[in-house]
C-alpha cells in the first residue's frame, strides 16, 4: 500500500525551509492565543501527522465564504494549512464532477472512517428538502450520511453556523444551522458573513496539531477568535469613551475617524476578530473603512436588523432589547461608555 507523505514532508516538497516552518507555527500558536512554549509541539505534530481527509459540503449558501478563503493573499498561513490537509471534496474547487465527485466523496469517507473532517457551509432546509439537492440528494441526507464517519464537523459561515440569510424570517425553506442536526458529534461554528480566512484555517490548524477542536463559547465559538467583542478591540473605543461620535457618514467625526456607535455599531454586541486580526491579511476591517459593524457573526443577525441604529434606538430586534439601557447615555457621550459597558456585560452574561 502507498506510504501517505506526513504534513512535514509535504511542506518540504514544497520548498518550505525549517525556518520558514517554525515561524509558521509560531504565528499559528500566536493566532490560537498559545503560549510559546507550544510552539515545539506545535512543530512536532504538524510534521509527524499525515494528511487529514477534509469533506466541504455547500448547501443554501452563497459562496462567499469560499471566495473569503480562496481570496486571501498567498503566501501567507492560510496556503500553507491547504497545503497540508488532503480537500478530498468541494463543490467549487473540485477538478471531478458528477458520479466521478460522488465517488470521491464516497472513497474519502471510507478510507478515513472516524478521522476524517467535515466542513459545511449553508443552511440546511427542512422545509420541503427538494428544494436543494445535489447529485439527486437532499442536503440533509447528504450531510447525515457524510457526518456519520466523520471526527468532527465545523459549521464555516453564519449560514451553516446559525442558519444566516437563509434561515431569515419567514424562513421559506425551514432553513436550520448544522447543529440542530448534528447532534452526536463535535460540532464547532465558524460564523461571520463571511468569517476572516486565517481564522476558518487556523481551526484547522489546531484540528492538525491536536486531533481535535479548541476550546468553544456558548454559542459553539472558537474562543480565540471569537471570545471578545469588535468593541473590545476597536481603536476608535477612545471616542466612544470620550463621547466623540459620528453623527453621518460624512461629517466631521465621521472624516476624523470617531466612534461609529450612532451610525448603527453592532461592535459592542458582537463577538469576532475582525479588529485584530482585520481582513485582506490584516489590512483593514469594516470600522476602519468607516463602515460601522452589522453584528454578522451573532445569531439572528439579520432578523435583528437596525443595521444603521444605534443600538441605544431600541427600534430593532433583540439586539436593541440589549442595549435599551443606553438610550440617554448614547447621546450623552461620556455617560454613553459607562451605559455601553453595562449593557456588553449584561449580555455577556445573559447571551
Ligand atoms: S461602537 Fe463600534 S466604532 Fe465605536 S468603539 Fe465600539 S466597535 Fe468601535
Ligand atoms: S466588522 Fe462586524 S459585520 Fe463586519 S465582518 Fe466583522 S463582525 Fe461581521
Amino acid at each position: 500500500m502507498k506510504r501517505t507523505p506526513t504534513v512535514g514532508e509535504i511542506l518540504q516538497a514544497k520548498g518550505v525551509s525549517r525556518r520558514g516552518f517554525l515561524k509558521y507555527c509560531a504565528t499559528t500558536a500566536s493566532i490560537l492565543a498559545l503560549p510559546p512554549t507550544m510552539i515545539p509541539r506545535i512543530a512536532e505534530a504538524i510534521e509527524s501527522a499525515r494528511r487529514p481527509s477534509v469533506i466541504w459540503l455547500s448547501f443554501q449558501e452563497c459562496t462567499g465564504c469560499t471566495e473569503s478563503l480562496t481570496r486571501s493573499a498567498t503566501p501567507t498561513v492560510e496556503g500553507l494549512i491547504f497545503d497540508a490537509i488532503s480537500l478530498d471534496y468541494h463543490h467549487t474547487l473540485q477538478a471531478a464532477a458528477g458520479d466521478q465527485a460522488e465517488a470521491a466523496r464516497h472513497a474519502a469517507m471510507e478510507e478515513n472512517n472516524g478521522d476524517y473532517l467535515v466542513l459545511v457551509d449553508g443552511s440546511i432546509p427542512l422545509a420541503n428538502p427538494g428544494f436543494s439537492t445535489i447529485a439527486g440528494i437532499s442536503n440533509v441526507d447528504m450531510l447525515r450520511e457524510t457526518v456519520a464517519g466523520a471526527k468532527a464537523v465545523v459549521a464555516i459561515g453564519s449560514c451553516a453556523a446559525f442558519g444566516g440569510i437563509p434561515g431569515a424570517d419567514p424562513n421559506p425553506t425551514g432553513a436550520v444551522a448544522v447543529s440542530e442536526l448534528v447532534t452526536d458529534k463535535p460540532v464547532m461554528n465558524v460564523p461571520g458573513c463571511p468569517p476572516i480566512p486565517i481564522v476558518m484555517t487556523a481551526v484547522l490548524a489546531h484540528f492538525l496539531t491536536f486531533g481535535e477542536l479548541p476550546a468553544l463559547d456558548k454559542h459553539g465559538r472558537p474562543l480565540a477568535f471569537y471570545g471578545t467583542t469588535i468593541h473590545d478591540r476597536c481603536y476608535r473605543r477612545p471616542f466612544y469613551e470620550q463621547g466623540r461620535f459620528a453623527e453621518t457618514f460624512d461629517d466631521e467625526g465621521a472624516k476624523a475617524g470617531w466612534c461609529l456607535y450612532k451610525l448603527g455599531c453592532k461592535g459592542p454586541i458582537t463577538y469576532n476578530a475582525c479588529a485584530t486580526t482585520k481582513w485582506n491579511s490584516g489590512t483593514s476591517f469594516p470600522i476602519e473603512a468607516g463602515h460601522p459593524c452589522l453584528g454578522c457573526s451573532e445569531p439572528d443577525f439579520w432578523d435583528k436588523g437596525g443595521f444603521y441604529e444605534p443600538l441605544s434606538t431600541g427600534n430593532f430586534d433583540s439586539g436593541a432589547k440589549l442595549a435599551g439601557a443606553a438610550a440617554v447615555g448614547a447621546a450623552l457621550g461620556a455617560v454613553a461608555a459607562t451605559a455601553g459597558r453595562r449593557r456588553q456585560a449584561k449580555y455577556t452574561k445573559e447571551g
